[in-house]
């Protein structure tokens, strides 16, 4: 049997903020508009942090402005609603992202519902999730956006894959799946009350696993030739106190089975940045009155 192909979701996202950096260069010097992402982080969480300053730094990179919040830990939930709503009136910002979790005693729920689904640039505003289940005009949420793109980099048209979700978070595998459905794949998902996981598995031509439960899937669940994406992030200790990244699934068995496999790191983790960056720039087009085709790939 031959070894999957690795897909880079490094290289995709680079290329993809490539042509990010392009069409926000065209509506810079066409249309006098520079697309706008602001960041809204509450506490001090180091991950948070992280994830926070990279969103940021990429958004500057590919000619965006940035609008960074770092508010204390003990911020209220009143004055961040008040943050969020004058970050709705601001028309210099196109795009609004509330980094999760937020601390204890903040209705998570109010503060999405409290952005403009206009701009509510991680698509989890109950507008844009029901936009993702009707049709017509919404936002979808990055990570599973950038889950798809790598799949139809790789595999191509998906009508009648069988494919699985493993999870049914809303802000990953609900959308996914649903996503999935929109490219005619006939779509189960699975999560921790599933039965027979691993046989729901090996029926599928396409596996994400989206689970937060360290390589858990392994080789022997997947079917030849399947294609498989790993959106888990899960830190493992190592002895002397150092640790390592690994996704949802067992990569080296995986890998000698599947099709395609995305690595962790390296896999999906860069293109849910890319997918916040193209997603920012749909919305300034639409608050701008620019046709939306310009944001499509040249
Ligand atoms: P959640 O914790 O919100 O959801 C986990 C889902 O997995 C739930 O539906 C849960 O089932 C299911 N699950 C948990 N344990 C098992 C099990 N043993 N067997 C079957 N199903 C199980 O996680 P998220 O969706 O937010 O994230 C999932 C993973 O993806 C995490 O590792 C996270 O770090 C990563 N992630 C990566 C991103 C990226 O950019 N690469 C972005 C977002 C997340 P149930 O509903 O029954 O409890």
């Amino acid at each position: 049997m031959t070894r999957a192909i690795i897909i880079d979701g490094k290289a995709a996202a680079e290329e993809l903020r490539q042509d990010i950096a392009q069409h926000v260069g065209e509506a810079r010097d066409y249309h006098h508009i520079v697309p706008g992402l602001a960041v809204v982080l509450v506490g001090a969480d180091p991950a948070s942090q992280v994830y926070v300053r990279n969103k940021n730094k990429f958004a500057v990179e590919v000619g965006m402005r940035s609008f960074e919040h770092f508010l204390p830990e003990d911020t209220s939930e009143s004055e961040l609603l008040t943050l969020i709503e004058g970050l709705n009136d601001d028309p210099a910002v196109h795009g609004i992202l509330v980094q999760l979790p937020l601390p204890r005693g903040i209705d998570t729920q109010l503060v999405i519902e409290t952005i403009d689904p206009v701009k509510d640039v991680d698509g989890f505003h109950p507008y844009n999730v029901g936009r993702l289940f009707t049709g017509g005009q919404g936002v979808t949420p990055c990570t599973p956006l950038g889950c798809l793109e790598l799949l139809k980099r790789s595999v191509g048209d998906l009508t009648g894959k069988r494919a699985i979700v493993l999870g049914r978070s809303n802000i990953v595998g609900k959308p996914m799946a649903q996503l999935l459905v929109r490219e005619n794949c006939t779509v189960t998902i699975a999560h921790s009350k599933t039965l027979d996981l691993p046989h729901e598995c090996r029926r599928a031509d396409i596996v994400v696993a989206a689970i937060g439960q360290p390589e858990m899937v392994r080789g022997d669940w997947i079917k030849p030739g399947a294609a498989v994406i790993d959106v888990g992030i899960n830190r493992v200790p190592l002895p002397g106190g150092k640790s390592r990244l690994v996704g949802d699934v067992k990569f080296d068995e995986a890998v000698e089975v599947a099709g395609f496999i995305t690595p962790v790191p390296g896999g999906v983790g860069p293109m849910t940045i890319s997918m916040l960056l193209r997603n920012t720039l749909l919305l300034c087009c639409r608050q701008s009155k620019i046709d939306e085709g310009f944001c499509e790939r040249p």
